[in-house]
C-alpha cells in the first residue's frame, strides 16, 4: 500500500512505542562526541549506553535520526540510495529485548506495517552467529538459501579497537532483476541498488579487550538503523529515493528552474540530486548551529554549498539558487523538524551569503581549472600541480575535493601533497600577521549573522574553529 514518506516515519514510531520503547526527537547533527564530526547513526546519541558508562532512563527506544555522512558524498545522485543528508529510523534497547525480538518485531514491522513482499527479502547474518541464524530459520521461517553468512568485515560492528562490539544482521530486498548492475555476480552483498540494503541490525554482545579476545557483555544490547528513504522508495514502488515524496517536490522545483528534464540524461540526474540532497544538508546543518568554515563541519557545510553551486552551473544556474529551495524543503520537513522554521532567517542569510561569496568567483575558477587541464592535456601530464589547486583554493574558493573532483571528470589527479605545502605556507604568512588576522576574525560575518538572527537550539558554535584558519 502506498504511504507517504512522513506516514512510515510515523508508523516506524509508533510501532516500537507499541513495544514498549521510549520515543525520543532527533538529536542534533551535532555529536556530544569529539571523536565525531556528524551524528552517523541513530545510535551516536546513545553511545555512553553502549559503553556502560551512564545508565538508561528507559531500557527501550526508538529514534527517527538525522545524520550526516560524508563517506557517501561521491555515491549521492549515482546510486540510488545514498545521500549526505538521511534520517535512520532506528530502535534500541540496553540489557533488555536481544535478538530473537529484535529480529522477529523487525519482520513483523517490515511485513505486516509496511506489508513488504516477504518472498523479497533475505537476511544476511555473521558467519558464526547461530543465535540469529536460528531466529531467522525457526522463529520467522526464512528458507535456509535466503539467509546469507557473511565475514568479518560485512557483518560485524566495532565501535573502535575496544570496546562494545557484535555481530549484526541485515534485512535486504530484492528490487527485481530490472535494478541489477548485471554482473554475473550480482547477488545478495552486490554493491547496486538490486539487493537493497534497508535495515542493519547490530548485536552488541561482546566488549573487545586490548588483545583482541570477545568478552560477552554482562548486559547485551540492540541497535539498528533503517534508512527511511529507502524504506519510502520500495513503499511508493520508484526507481530511487530521489523520486519518493521526500524529495519530488525538490527535484521538481530544480528542473522547473533549469529546464532540465528529469531522467533525460546520467549527467543531468546527477546535478540535479546533488543539489537536492545538498540543500537538505545545507539547511539541518544551518539549523543545528554550524557555520560554513575552513575546517571542521563548517568546511564540510561550505563544500556542500559549492559543490551545489558548481553542479547548478553544470546545469546552467548561474544565478544564486540554493536559497529557492530552501522553502520546499521547509514544506517537507518543518514537520516534525521545528529547528527549520526556528532558525529560518538565519538559514537563509546564511546560504544566500555563503552562495553569493562563491558566485563571484566560481566562473572565473572554472575557466582556470579548464584552462589548465586543456594545457595539462596537450602535455600528456596527468596532474594538476599543488600550486594551481592551491591558487583555485585560496582565490577562487575551491575546496580541495572541488577541485579533486573536477579534474577526476577529466581523468586528472592533484597533486595534494603540493597542495598542503602551499597551504602550510599560508599559515606562515597567516601567523607573521597574526595581529591584523585577529582583528578581521572579531568581525567574522558569519558569527555576527548567528549573534543578529539569535540562534535558537544550539550555543557556543563553532567559534573555535575560526581560530585555527581564516584563509578565504
Ligand atoms: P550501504 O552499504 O548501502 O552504503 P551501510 O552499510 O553503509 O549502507 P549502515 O552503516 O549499515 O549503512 O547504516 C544502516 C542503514 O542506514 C542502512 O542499512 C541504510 O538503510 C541507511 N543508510 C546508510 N547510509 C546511508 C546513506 N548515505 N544514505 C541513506 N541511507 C543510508
Ligand atoms: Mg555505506
Ligand atoms: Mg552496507
Ligand atoms: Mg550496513
Amino acid at each position: 500500500r502506498w504511504r507517504t514518506g512522513k506516514e512510515i516515519r510515523s508508523l516506524f514510531i509508533d510501532f516500537w512505542e507499541s513495544k514498549g520503547s521510549k520515543h525520543y526527537p532527533s538529536f542534533s547533527l551535532i555529536p556530544n562526541d569529539p571523536s565525531l564530526l556528524f551524528t552517523i547513526a541513530g545510535m551516536v546519541p546513545f553511545k555512553p549506553y553502549y559503553l556502560g558508562i551512564q545508565q538508561p532512563e528507559f531500557t527501550r527506544a526508538v529514534t527517527s535520526q538525522k545524520c550526516v555522512r560524508t563517506n557517501d558524498i561521491e555515491n549521492v545522485g549515482r546510486t540510488a540510495r545514498h545521500h549526505t543528508f538521511f534520517e535512520m529510523l532506528g530502535n534500541f534497547s540496553w540489557g533488555d529485548y536481544f535478538k530473537k525480538e529484535a529480529i522477529t518485531w523487525g519482520w513483523e514491522f517490515l511485513t505486516e506495517v509496511i506489508g513488504l513482499e516477504p518472498e523479497r527479502l533475505y537476511a544476511t547474518i555473521y558467519k558464526d552467529d547461530e543465535e540469529a541464524y536460528s531466529v531467522w530459520r525457526n522463529e520467522v521461517g526464512l528458507p535456509e538459501n535466503k539467509i546469507y553468512r557473511f565475514d568479518k568485515d560485512e557483518n560485524f560492528w566495532f565501535m573502535g579497537n575496544t570496546g562494545p562490539c557484535g555481530p549484526c544482521s541485515e534485512i535486504i530486498y530484492d528490487q527485481g532483476p530490472e535494478f541489477s548492475c548485471g554482473k554475473p555476480t550480482c547477488d545478495v552483498g552486490c554493491n547496486c541498488d538490486r539487493y537493497l540494503e534497508i535495515w542493519n541490525l547490530v548485536f552488541t554482545q561482546f566488549d573487545l579487550q586490548e588483545d583482541g579476545t570477545l568478552v560477552p557483555l554482562p548486559k547485551k544490547n540492540i541497535d539498528t538503523g533503517m534508512g527511511l528513504e529507502r524504506l519510502t522508495s520500495i513503499v511508493q514502488r520508484v526507481r530511487t529515493d530521489f523520486e519518493t515524496d521526500l524529495f519530488k517536490p525538490l527535484i521538481d522545483h530544480i528542473c522547473a528552474m533549469t529546464g532540465v528534464t528529469y531522467g533525460s540524461s546520467p549527467s543531468h540526474n546527477l546535478a540535479v540530486r546533488v543539489i537536492a540532497d545538498h540543500i537538505r544538508s545545507v539547511a539541518f546543518m544551518i539549523a543545528d548551529g554550524i557555520l560554513p568554515a575552513n575546517d571542521g563541519r563548517g568546511y564540510v557545510l561550505r563544500r556542500l554549498i559549492r559543490r551545489a553551486a558548481r553542479y547548478g552551473k553544470l546545469i546552467g544556474l548561474d544565478r544564486p539558487f540554493l536559497l529557492e529551495l530552501f522553502p520546499d524543503v521547509l514544506d517537507l520537513m518543518a514537520d516534525p523538524y521545528r529547528e527549520l522554521l526556528d532558525n529560518r532567517p538565519m538559514i537563509e542569510q546564511i546560504v544566500s551569503m555563503e552562495e553569493k561569496r562563491f558566485g563571484r568567483t566560481l566562473q572565473q575558477g572554472t575557466e582556470l581549472i579548464e584552462q589548465e587541464i586543456s594545457r595539462l592535456r596537450l602535455r600528456h601530464v596527468d596532474a594538476l600541480s599543488g600550486t594551481i589547486a592551491f591558487e583555485l583554493y585560496d582565490t577562487y574558493g575551491f575546496p580541495l575535493e572541488l577541485t579533486t573532483e573536477i579534474c577526476a571528470e577529466n581523468d586528472i589527479k592533484v597533486d595534494e601533497a603540493g597542495f598542503h605545502v602551499e597551504m602550510e605556507k599560508q599559515r606562515e604568512r597567516a601567523r607573521a600577521s597574526s595581529k591584523q588576522l585577529s582583528s578581521e576574525m572579531k568581525g567574522d560575518v558569519y558569527s555576527q549573522i548567528a549573534a543578529e538572527k539569535g540562534q535558537t537550539s544550539f550555543e557556543g558554535y563553532v567559534l573555535s574553529e575560526l581560530d585555527t584558519e581564516v584563509v578565504a
